[in-house]
This record gives C-alpha cells, structure tokens and sequence, in this order.
C-alpha cells in the first residue's frame, strides 16, 4: 500500500471513509473481483475534487464507481484509488415537477420519491439497480424510456476540478453514451424533469415493470444486467440462444438460462471466467451470424 498517499487521503477525509485493499466483489452486483488498493467514499462534491486533485497530483490512477452495476473487475483488482459515490451523496429532493438527487442516489429511490409526490416519467427506470450518476453516463433505459427523456441538467466535475452543469441539449445522450463518458466527467447531481401524474396508475405501471423484470430476467443470480450492447438491427439475447450458447458455461460464469443476454455469476465465478465467457460467446455470435457483439459492461483492472 502507498503509505504516503494513505496519509494524504486522511487529511481529506475520516478513517471510516478510506478503506485499504477492499475487495470489489462487496461493491459489484457480479459479486466479482479483487481488491482495490484504496477504497474511498466522500461525502460532499468538496471531498470529490480533493482526492481527484490529489490522484491528479501524484500521478496515481483513480475510477469512480456508483453501485458498479454494470461493472466487471479484475480478479487481481486495481491498483488505484476507487471512488463510491454513492449512499455519502445520495439527497433527492423535489422542487415542483422537478427531482433533484445527487449522483450517488439509487433509480428506484428516486422512482419511489417521485410515485410518493404524484410525479410520471420516471417509472421505467425504478428496476435499473444502479445510481443517478451511472445512469446519467450511460444514459440508461429500459422498457422504452431513458434518462434522455428525462434529464433537465447534470452538474458535472470535470478532471481539471471545474464545476459545470450541462444542460440536457449539450450531454449528448445516445444509446449507451453520453459526453460524460467520453470526457471523463463525474456526475455530482442532476434535475429530472418530470410530470403530474396519478399516484395509482403510476404505481401500477412500476409494479407491471418490475413483474416483467422478475419473469424475464434471472434477478435470482448476481449479475450485471445485459452483458453486451444490442447491436443495430439485432438483440444480442436472441444471437446468443440462436448461436446454441443457452446455459453456455465457463468456470462458475453462465449465460442465463431464462435470458441470454445475460451472463450470470451461477458459482463462485471469477472475472477471469466471465472474461473468458464474454470472449468466446462473441466469437461464436461473429462465426454463425457476421455480428460483432460489443461489452456494454464496463472493466476495471487487468485482464
Ligand atoms: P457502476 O456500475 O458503478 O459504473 C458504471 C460506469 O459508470 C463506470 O464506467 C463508472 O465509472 C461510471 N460511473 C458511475 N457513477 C459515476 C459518477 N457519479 N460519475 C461518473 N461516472 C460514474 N441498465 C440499463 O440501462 N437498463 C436496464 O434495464 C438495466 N437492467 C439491469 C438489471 C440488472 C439485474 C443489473 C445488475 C443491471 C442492469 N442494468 C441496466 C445495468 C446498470 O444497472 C446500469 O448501467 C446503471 O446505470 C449503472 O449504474 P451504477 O451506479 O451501478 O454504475
């Protein structure tokens, strides 16, 4: 461990909130991946930019996670300076018809905030497992609604510790990409702008979402959602079922019986087994169909 950088950290923030060689399979839905070196959870946009400026400063690599829902991490973990933003900076608060949450804020504590206060709009996102912030980077969506319909502004930190608040126009929210992405900013907060709505039929639209989810996706299995990008004109499960690769397993790593867009942690995997899965079930959706599938699960560490 990096004693000097340790030491550094503790001037920024407590004891409790600076944890060392904390392994990642606590903080990813895949229940996957070793150890991050330095694990840290500020609580304010303050402490963000400090440990930021800190990394930036010493050279010392960092990566910001939210509930690393759509997050495969290294067996040999990350030599580095993990961020959680998340339950630290996680308000939501309403203003009229418009949420406001920091980034660390779950979807389905939002959707229920919003259910409680009569507001629509939001209901499609109330099964995403993930935060605001990584919701926003990757303009999540699900049962043909996404944040790009909702967004009103993101305030971002930017690498050079600039504080900037991007209206919906200019975040260039496309399937799975947003200019955060690309440019590497952290979300810190943002305004969902939603709509009057009728409490019980807001209600019952979540309740019919989530049923959907629970009959068709194999929530039963740690998991990161769907594992590949649904490539244009195609829908990465059904390639997967029709190149014969159902139940298709490598180590403790399968792809789910019940929905094969999904790999599932079915026993004690490794990042090295779902890796290696991801690998060979693209090549073989590549040989039979000309497709190339692309990982919408995002990687940390070495593989
Ligand atoms: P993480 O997994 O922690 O991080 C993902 C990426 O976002 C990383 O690159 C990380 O660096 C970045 N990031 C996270 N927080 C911030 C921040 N504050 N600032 C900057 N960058 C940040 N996704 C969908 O879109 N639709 C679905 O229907 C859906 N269903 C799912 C179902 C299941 C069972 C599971 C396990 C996942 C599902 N997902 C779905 C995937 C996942 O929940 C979403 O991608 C979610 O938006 C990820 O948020 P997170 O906080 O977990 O991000």
């Amino acid at each position: 461990m990096n004693q000097i950088l340790y030491n550094e950290l503790l001037k920024i923030m407590s004891e409790e909130q600076v944890k060392t060689e904390e392994p990642m399979k606590n903080h990813t839905t895949f229940r996957v991946g070793g150890p991050a070196e330095f694990f840290v959870m500020p609580r304010t946009a303050e402490e963000v930019k400090k440990v930021i400026d800190l990394c930036r400063r010493e050279s010392f690599p960092y990566y910001i996670i939210g509930n690393g829902s759509n997050l495969l991490v290294s067996d040999q973990g990350y030599r580095g300076v993990v961020l959680q933003i998340y339950k630290e900076m996680s308000y939501i608060e309403i203003e009229e018809n418009v949420v406001v949450a920091q980034a660390g804020a779950l979807l389905s504590a939002i959707a229920n905030k919003a259910l409680e206060n009569g507001l629509t709009g939001f209901e499609f996102a109330a099964g995403i497992p993930g935060t605001l912030g990584g919701a926003c980077v990757m303009n999540a969506g699900a049962y043909g609604g996404e944040m790009k319909d909702v967004l009103e502004e993101v305030t971002v930190l930017t690498e050079e510790g600039e504080v900037l608040i991007i209206p919906k126009e200019n975040l260039e929210l496309g399937y799975r990409t947003s200019i955060i992405a690309r440019k590497g900013y952290i979300v810190l907060e943002a305004r969902i702008q939603l709509r009057e709505g009728e409490k019980e039929a807001i209600k019952s639209l979540m309740e019919e979402l989530k049923d959907k989810r629970v009959s068709k996706q194999p929530l039963e299995y740690p998991s990161a959602g769907s594992t590949f990008k649904r490539p244009e004109g195609y829908f990465a499960g059904k390639l997967i079922q029709d190149a014969g690769l159902r139940g298709f397993s490598v180590g403790g790593a399968q792809v789910s019986e019940k929905h094969c867009g999904f790999v599932i942690n079915r026993e004690n995997a490794t990042a090295a087994d779902v890796a290696e899965l991801m690998r060979q079930v693209s090549a073989r959706v590549e040989e039979e169909f000309g497709v190339k599938l692309e990982p919408e699960v995002k990687r940390l560490g070495e593989f």
